[in-house]
């Protein structure tokens, strides 16, 4: 990083001697014998003894369980956060690398421990889970036992595990290799793939196309290829399925986000049926860089230069007015973050990139990571990440199992507080020019996590049904499906030509088949929440604090009914978008006063 710029974030560092004292402090190989020493006794306790605990028997194992790994996971969270500081320094890099073996080998030792559980029968487990004793692991014992229908018989299981290494994680890889090799060639020089799609950013038009051209060109020879590999994943994907009596291509994936296939067809169906809002902000988008139309290496061009920046002091008292203006107490704890040292902020040379919360620290609080550059998207990061640290502070109390949520709930409170903090943005901004820049910026990050999810999904869902009906897919059935659901979303606000091939560089297609969708859950989730506290202000306050204390220790389902939500009526989707669609009449209305519109 060059820049001189000051922002006065430049000394706002993080503490971590909450954690411990350095990298040198003894107390950290002291906790991780101790995990060592605890995971063994573990082992000899509890090993081929499951299913004999009483209901006290077995939540005392998991105290000890929970606890075990509460001690390592302090450390290990303290060897990652010294480390993103500065990756540069060897003997940060050797104390995460070791801990991460460590870890590994210890949760080999204690695997037994969820199969177990996973194995009681039914009727012992339903005994157990009716019991006081065991009130508070109800749902952690239904989460690990969930998988238990599709579970095979053990030594099934044991082929599964062992040939998946030679089949799809090798695959898989092949394809990361394939991908990570990619080279584009554009005037004249040879640049990586993530270069010269950055350059789809730029406010040239003439440099976007020749990008785009130029990112074709490099997907076409390896197409047969990575079309062969794509086709072979999801064949094992459907076998897999099929052994396991998965009813539909995404309900493994539903399980595993604890969330029902009902759910998620009903966000699928609520935003398919909105594609609208995305057509017309295309249009506006055209009509505001001067164009008739734009064509899809068009969609990320900037709409203005906004060379407004921000000093981190002005992003602390915005983000912190956000918060204080929706409730005092949650103010006070924001607050705390800055005044005790839990924010790591400045741009600095060796520091690890982007932006992150380190939400579940046992025995601590959140620490918030960032790359404070000033410009205005800083302050929605920073909002976002205080969203996320809230999340952690309020779940805290629940222990590390019940307060770690899964990712279709993770985003609540993140997404929550940038909605809060935008809001407040739009408020005090009264240049139109600014303005209408900012709801820009929000409306093309909605349409990146909602819109754009859900039309790969659907990509997914045509491709994996194809193949299970049709048998194995060449390149230009995939480029036809793709054209096809791309072409849903734009309607004709967008000219796709050449965009064919654009599927076979999405990783998430291949190594984690049905992910995608989960951004735009928990975005539109969060949203619907937000909605609802702009019509009834303080009355969800209380309500909305209660779903982020509840962390990670109910479904989803029942996360949503705690501030009056049913995930499966389309109408809590609908709302979130309604919410986007109401920013688009904004910005509309704004290009028109302006004239640009
Ligand atoms: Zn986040």
């Amino acid at each position: 990083m060059t820049t001189t710029e000051l922002t006065g974030a430049e000394d706002v560092a993080w503490d971590l001697s909450d954690l411990y004292e350095s990298g040198e402090d003894p107390r950290i190989e002291q906790d991780v014998e101790e995990t060592e020493a605890a995971a063994a006794a573990f082992r000899e306790r509890y090993h081929g003894k499951v299913a004999e605990l009483s209901a006290a028997e077995l939540a005392e194992a998991i105290d000890e369980r929970e606890r075990i790994e509460s001690i390592f996971t302090r450390a290990i969270y303290y060897a990652h956060l010294w480390f993103s500081t500065d990756m540069a320094d060897p003997t940060r890099g050797a104390l995460l690398a070791r801990l991460t073996e460590k870890g590994a080998t210890i949760d080999t030792q204690l695997l037994f421990f969820g199969l177990e559980i996973a194995d009681l029968d039914d009727a012992a487990a339903d005994a157990l889970q009716a019991d006081p004793a065991l009130e508070r692991w109800r749902y952690w014992l239904r989460s690990v036992r969930k998988f238990r229908p599709y579970i095979l018989t053990e030594p099934e299981e044991k082929i599964m595990t062992e040939k998946s290494v030679s089949s799809m994680s090798a695959w898989d890889r092949l394809y990361d290799e394939l991908i990570g090799a990619l080279r584009v060639e554009l005037d004249g020089a040879e640049i990586s793939f993530e270069q010269a799609m950055a350059k789809l950013y730029s406010n040239d038009r003439d440099e976007r196309r020749r990008a785009s051209e130029a990112v074709t060109v490099t997907l076409e020879p390896g197409l047969r290829t990575r079309t062969f590999i794509f086709n072979t994943l999801v064949l094992d994907k459907s076998i897999d399925d099929r052994l396991r009596g998965y009813e539909t291509w995404l309900s493994a994936r539903n399980l595993r986000n604890d969330t029902t296939d009902e759910a998620v067809q009903a966000l699928v169906d609520a935003t398919v049926s909105r594609y609208d809002v995305v057509q017309r902000y295309y249009r506006l988008k055209a009509r505001l860089i001067g164009l008739d139309r734009l064509a899809f290496y068009d969609r990320m061009a900037p709409i203005a230069e906004d060379p407004t920046k921000v000093s981190w002091e002005e992003s602390r008292q915005v983000v912190l007015d956000a918060y204080r203006d929706f409730s005092s107490d949650v103010g006070e704890i924001a607050e705390r973050f800055f005044r005790e040292n839990w924010i790591d902020a400045p741009v600095r040379e060796n520091k690890r990139t982007g932006a992150f919360c380190a939400t579940n620290v046992p025995g601590v609080h959140p620490y918030v990571f960032m790359n404070f550059t000033g410009d205005r998207r800083s302050i929605l990061t920073l909002a976002h990440e205080l969203g996320h640290g809230l999340h952690g502070y309020l779940a805290q109390p629940l222990g590390l199992f019940n307060a770690s949520t899964p990712l279709t709930t993770a985003e609540t409170a993140s997404v929550f507080g940038e909605a809060l903090t935008f809001k407040r943005l739009l408020a005090i901004e009264e240049d139109p020019n600014r303005r209408l820049n900012l709801l820009a910026g929000r409306i093309e990050d909605s349409i990146a996590t909602v819109f754009r999810q859900i039309a790969m999904n659907r990509f997914e869902h045509a491709v994996h049904t194809a193949r299970r009906e049709e048998g194995e897919l060449s390149m230009e059935k995939l480029e036809e499906l793709w054209l096809e659901t791309q072409t849903q979303l734009f309607g004709d606000s967008v000219d796709v030509d050449g965009y064919g091939t654009w599927w076979s560089y999405v990783s998430h297609f291949m190594g984690t088949p049905g992910y995608v969708y989960a951004y735009a859950y928990g975005f539109l989730f969060a949203l619907s929440i937000f909605r609802k506290y702009e019509l009834e202000r303080d009355a969800m306050v209380e309500p909305y604090l209660a779903v982020l204390r509840a962390g990670g220790s109910k479904p989803p389902e029942e996360l949503a009914e705690i501030v009056g939500l049913d995930l499966t009526d389309p109408g809590i989707w609908e709302s979130g978008i309604d919410a986007l669609a109401a920013e688009l009449d904004e910005a509309e209305a704004l290009a028109a006063d302006i004239g640009l519109g």
